[in-house]
């Protein structure tokens, strides 16, 4: 039993924060999971996790950006525990924030290699699988970033804007096929990418101060955005496609 029973899923940047968060959730849930992140120790550590809880977990060191390496880690799952229904496409960087007039085009096109053509080669690789069936749900991590001008760095906030532009399309390409395509658009969350925000504020003595401009006056954790993405990637989100979900204590409707 479980709200993901009997369904075979994929989870990138599950190393750390809200990936890892998800893999287990997933996995409690009754997924079989691939988790994949480029940091092979700590996706190996994800999946002692969830082998400690009982859990089905194969682990995979990978770049979501590389296209055979994305091949072959949505192929896992069919091989390994037999099809593909869900795939959650959450890697991604911040690139820091660099000043307008020393931004590169190395710079801008790493962060949209990993945050915007990751999820889209995720999506194109893993849709003919699920469209085969009948049935699979994509989802991405956006981030409020992508919704409101001042949430992040320039092309860090215009990659997540692309990721939610790309579920929209992407759900209308994938007409008729059964295949839903939804993001998640997290706020500020504390995790392996948010560590020197909350450093940098520790340091200052204003940690308190982070989570005030949302109105719930707190940060979130990587388990409230894990609980959207369950939803989402479950049957009970069966009409739900082409859509954003901020998941930020109501920080972009300020
Ligand atoms: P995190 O740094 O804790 O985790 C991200 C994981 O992705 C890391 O383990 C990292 O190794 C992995 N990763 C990075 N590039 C990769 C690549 N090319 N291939 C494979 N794995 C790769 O950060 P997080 O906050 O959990 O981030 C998860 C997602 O949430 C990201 O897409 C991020 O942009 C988004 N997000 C985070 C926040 C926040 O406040 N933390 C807010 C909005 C959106």
């Amino acid at each position: 039993k479980g709200r993901l029973s009997g369904k075979r899923a994929v989870v990138t940047g599950a190393g750390s924060g809200i990936g890892r968060a998800s893999a287990v959730l997933f996995a409690l849930e009754g997924a079989s999971v691939v988790a994949v992140d480029r940091v092979e120790d700590a996706v190996d550590e994800t999946a002692a996790m969830i082998r400690a809880n009982g859990g089905t977990v194969l682990s995979v060191a990978a770049d979501v950006g590389d296209e055979e390496s994305v091949k072959t880690f949505i192929n896992l799952s069919v091989e390994k525990h037999g099809g593909l229904d869900v795939v959650y496409a959450n890697a991604g960087i911040s690139g820091g924030l660099v000043p307008l007039g020393e931004q590169s085009v190395e710079y801008w096109l790493e962060i949209l290699r990993i945050n915007l053509i990751g999820p889209f080669l995720a999506i194109k690789h893993a849709s003919p699988i699920m469209a085969k069936q009948g049935f699979g749900s994509i989802v991405c991590t956006a981030s409020v970033a992508g919704l409101r001008a001042n949430a992040g760095g320039l092309p860090y906030s215009a990659s997540k804007a692309g990721v939610i532009s790309l579920v929209q399309t992407s759900a209308n390409e994938l007409y008729g096929t059964g295949v839903r395509v939804n993001a998640v658009c997290p706020g500020l969350i504390e995790t392996g990418m948010t560590k020197p925000i909350f450093d940098n504020a520790r340091a200052r003595g204003t940690e308190g101060k982070i989570g005030q401009l949302n109105p719930l006056k707190r940060n979130g954790v990587p388990e409230e955005i894990a609980n959207m993405a369950l939803f989402l990637a479950s049957d009970e989100a069966s009409y739900v496609n082409g859509q954003a979900f901020a998941v930020d204590g109501g920080l972009s409707s300020t």
